[in-house]
């Protein structure tokens, strides 16, 4: 990993945080020594249409005439008249038929063809390629994996790092922002980290004066709206986040990066003390090229103390889904659990 030198360092606000860093990092010890023993929460199970009985009928009720024309019938919307072919927010582009997170703003860029073009998918899996020799040309046509529903096509002609240009139908895609404004106040920032049982990451993260909210949930997965069971059992690749809106004027990304590393052991994969499973897996999700270069120059930087691999995921942030109202300050609500 690039080891990004510079303005890492600030000893004077790293002092002041000090003090602070060490009444949640005790906390959150003793919150996971607490929960390492307890069992999970109860849980309901979120039922989902499956796309694959799906009739014609049923799909022209739930889209859109364009969208049926485009997603069913392979028809391809006129160029420059989709609302996202000039569309620049931070955030994730679903399956607009069956929810499916397919592409992400990070990897979108401007094609100049009228319609989103994407250099890479947000996930192996999401898409499939098909040939396509409609129209006289030699095409590869793009589906859903999930849904099978028809986006656009690939082409070779894409800039680097893949050289690939996804191009996809406005139709076919529902934009959700990465992260929403915070209370709509402009000065907060957001930052989601996984670091095991978001019990614990919530109770440390909460201490920290300029942490104005902290919410649990799930992030990075394939399945929309995942209930705490379907986390659980580790088939929908989310990870358990703590999603932190924070003053930076008060608290720095670093600080909460140093609490990070301090809450869990980022040395070991997809486990943390008794829980194990891709749901712990040790994450940072950025939300701007600042957050996930200081995050690749920090986590270089715990490598090297700790004298062995680090194996935090960095990822674009994708859709946030909040826990169950239950899971939110759980040890606030259950001071049984705590010791
Ligand atoms: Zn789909």
């Amino acid at each position: 990993m690039k080891n990004e030198s510079g303005n890492y360092g600030r000893p004077a606000g790293l002092r002041r945080g000090r003090r602070r860093f060490a009444a949640a990092v005790l906390a959150a010890g003793i919150l996971y020594a607490a929960r390492a023993g307890g069992g999970a929460g109860p849980a309901g199970e979120g039922a989902m249409q499956d796309p694959d009985r799906m009739t014609d009928a049923d799909w022209k009720k739930t889209l859109t005439e364009e969208q049926y024309d485009v997603m069913r019938c392979s028809a391809t919307e006129r160029p420059f008249t989709g609302k996202y072919w000039n569309h620049h927010g931070t955030g994730v582009y679903a399956c607009a038929a069956c929810g499916q997170e397919l592409f992400r703003s990070s990897e979108k860029f401007d094609s100049g063809t009228g319609w989103p073009g994407f250099w890479r998918t947000a996930a192996a899996g999401r898409v499939i390629e098909k040939a396509d020799t409609s129209h006289g040309m030699r095409r590869v046509e793009v589906v859903c994996s999930r849904c099978g529903g028809h986006l656009g096509h690939v082409f070779e002609d894409g800039p680097q790092p893949t050289g690939m240009r996804y191009c996809i139908n406005s139709a076919a895609l529902e934009f959700s922002p990465a992260a929403p404004p915070a209370s709509g106040d402009p000065r907060l920032e957001t930052a989601t980290f996984g670091a095991g049982c978001f019990w614990c990451s919530e109770a440390a993260f909460d201490l920290l004066e300029g942490v104005r909210e902290v919410k649990v949930g799930y992030m990075g997965g394939t399945v929309e709206k995942p209930t705490y069971k379907q986390v659980s059992r580790g088939d929908t690749g989310h990870a358990e986040v703590a999603q932190v809106t924070y003053d930076p004027a008060r608290v720095s990304f670093d600080e909460l990066l140093h609490v990070f590393w301090k809450i869990h052991d980022p040395t070991t994969l997809n486990r943390q003390g008794a829980d194990v499973g891709t749901q712990y897996r040790s994450v940072v999700f950025y939300h701007s090229d600042e957050q996930k270069r200081r995050a690749e120059a920090s986590a270089a930087k715990e490598a090297a103390k700790l004298g062995k691999k680090v194996v935090t995921q960095i990822a674009p942030a994708a859709v946030f889904y909040p826990a169950e109202d239950y899971h939110q300050e759980y040890f606030k609500n259950n001071p049984a659990f705590l010791p």
